[in-house]
């Protein structure tokens, strides 16, 4: 059984990352969203609302499609929770050349911590491609719309949010 790992903060999940779970869901039979906790990071949501945000968006995908999405919660070292929840591959979203810089430095001291552990990364549809949680964030703050960017129950979370 193929099991990917999709971890991110979701801080909140936006289309983009909603994208990202379509296709990583066509590649494996089990995929694990792991939703790191970043207490540093300061995140708007607490876990619990991270994590049913992201439970009530992918209700309906895994119900459509044959495999099984599990969100799980994670502190630890990302290698340590891909072999926690038995994954042999991580998948991760690119967008820019941004991303990449970053991204290739985590591949390359994650497969020295583990090296049958592979990375691949997807991208998301043009439209979806620009969108990053930060910015979502920081227009709502701002009280901009932004129903484009996130699914119906997210924006109302927004808005209740920021008033
Ligand atoms: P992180 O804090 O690690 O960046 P995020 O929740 O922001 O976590 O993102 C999780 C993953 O989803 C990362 O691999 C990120 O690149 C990817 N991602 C987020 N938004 C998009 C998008 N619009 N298109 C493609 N990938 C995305």
């Amino acid at each position: 059984m193929r099991v990917g790992l999709y971890p991110g903060t979701f801080d909140p999940i936006t289309l983009g990352h909603m994208d990202i779970i379509r296709r990583a869901a066509s590649l494996v039979d089990k995929l694990v969203i792991g939703v790191a906790i970043n207490r540093d990071k300061g995140p708007l949501f607490d876990l619990e609302e991270r994590v049913a945000m992201i439970e009530a968006e992918c209700a309906a995908l895994a119900q459509d499609s044959e495999i099984e999405i599990v969100v799980h919660p994670f502190e630890n070292l990302l290698i340590d929770c891909a072999r926690d929840v038995g994954a042999q591959i991580i998948l991760r979203g690119l967008r820019a050349v941004a991303d990449f810089e970053y991204e290739y430095q985590m591949v390359g001291m994650n497969r020295q911590l583990d090296d049958s552990i592979e990375t691949v990364f997807l991208m998301a549809e043009a439209e979806h491609q620009a969108i990053a949680s930060k910015l979502v964030k920081e227009i709502a703050r701002l009280g901009g719309d932004v129903s484009k960017f996130v699914a119906p129950q997210v924006n109302d979370a927004l808005v209740a949010r920021f008033g």
